[in-house]
């Protein structure tokens, strides 16, 4: 696959999709994360006098109202404090204006342009990769580099599109996020071990049916083993049980009965209101009972099925790690993996901040910075925004 590597850059006005998805609190940027991941290739283009178009989407755009709460104008301030050059904003998407920002560009010089999904009022001409969008944009530039990562499972015309018509490639982020996760995954160092929670099975079956064939053990914790349990007859907070998919379960613990861990216990309360909980074995839990954690006998089997892995991957949190009353079953599986220096690769967009939020920031080999991206990666089927990659 091309890089931004494989160009001579200099002069040249290469258009930069970037993952500026960033969460958003009162019109302030909560997380600037995906920001400064994105500076490795920016300043890159810089250093080698490139003209720089960046290209980014922020959240849905559906209506008016949507375009001032998902403006990129907050994120071209952070740009403008974080790199040392001139930067430059262009409220608009298409159009003589935009025209003439990009004719003024000089080398060395970084132009944001609005949120890519404005275009979305328009019939969706940027979600559904209009053709005439994606012609426009291109004409803007020389050269086209993909580096948003968290936005390679989506076929938007700012990414795929675009990148059909030039000469193109991927950054730095995109080149070590793969990387980072098919050297993982092509390790043949075993036990392997896949840890996934979270909420819906539905989400994750592609997922599960890919890596099952891979690891040696599977331990489901979260809601999303509820479906599991179910299917052998345990009473459990039918709110996460997803009956369409009670065949499916019941298939694959017979099918995998040595490979799949099932939770033992679990922290029940009446709701997330009340403040008080109880641990229970599974067979105890009443119809009523609302299971947020694992319980301490559950995380004393998941550390058992641990203790001589030699590679974890973990999808989706243990339980409702958002309250600090549910945050100890994610949090003591993360802290067994870096006391025993376990590699672990987390992916899902929830995952990654549970890791911030619970203290384990830069303590894992990989938290992949993609939430959709990632899982759909770990399905094992490509992804739109690297298809279209020149190689
Ligand atoms: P990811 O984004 O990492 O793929 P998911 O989106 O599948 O993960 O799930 C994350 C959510 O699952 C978290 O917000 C967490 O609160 C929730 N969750 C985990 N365990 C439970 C549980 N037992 N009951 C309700 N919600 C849960
Ligand atoms: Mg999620």
């Amino acid at each position: 696959m091309k890089t931004i590597k494989d160009y001579d850059v200099k002069g040249k006005k290469v258009i930069l999709r970037c993952d500026f998805n960033v969460p958003m609190i009162d019109g302030k940027i909560s997380d600037d994360t995906r920001i400064k991941a994105s500076l490795k290739t920016i300043n890159y283009l810089i250093d080698n006098d490139a003209k720089i178009i960046i290209l980014s989407h922020l959240g849905k755009v559906k209506t008016k109202q949507d375009k001032k709460s998902n403006s990129l104008y907050q994120v071209y301030l952070k740009l403008k404090e974080l790199l040392n050059t001139n930067v430059y904003f262009s409220k608009n998407t298409t159009g003589i204006k935009l025209e003439e920002y990009v004719s003024n560009l000089k080398e060395k010089e970084v132009l944001l342009v609005e949120n890519t999904r404005y275009e979305d009022i328009d019939d969706k001409k940027e979600s559904q990769c209009d053709m005439k969008l994606s012609k426009y944009w291109a004409r803007l530039g020389d050269i086209f580099i993909n580096d948003a990562y968290g936005t390679l499972h989506r076929k938007h015309a700012s990414n795929v599109g675009v990148c059909m018509l030039l000469p193109n490639g991927i950054g730095f982020l995109v080149e070590e996020e793969l990387n980072k996760i098919d050297s993982f995954l092509n390790e043949n160092t075993n036990p392997f071990v896949v840890i996934m929670g979270g909420k819906k099975v539905s989400d994750k079956i592609k997922v599960i049916d890919n890596l099952i064939l891979k690891c040696d053990k599977l331990l489901i914790g979260g809601a999303m083993s509820f479906t599991f349990l179910y299917s052998k007859g345990f009473k459990v907070n039918k709110e996460y049980v997803e009956l369409e998919q009670l065949d499916y379960c019941k298939n694959l613990l017979t099918k995998y009965k040595d490979k799949i861990i099932l939770p033992l216990d679990f922290k029940v309360s009446t709701s997330l209101e009340d403040t008080t909980y109880l641990t229970k074995d599974i067979e105890n839990i009443e119809i009523n009972d609302k299971a947020y954690d694992i319980g301490s006998k559950t995380i004393d089997l998941f550390k058992d099925n641990l203790n001589n892995a030699k590679r974890v991957l973990i999808n989706g949190p243990m339980g409702v790690f958002e309250n600090k009353l549910y945050e100890e079953g994610t949090k003591e599986i993360y802290q067994y993996l870096t006391d025993n220096n376990i590699k672990t690769l987390i992916g899902g967009g929830d995952s990654a901040s549970s890791v911030n939020k619970l203290g384990f920031e830069n303590k894992f080999y990989h938290v992949s910075t993609g939430g959709g991206a990632t899982l759909e990666y770990l399905e094992g089927k490509g992804l739109p925004g690297l298809r279209v990659i020149n190689r």
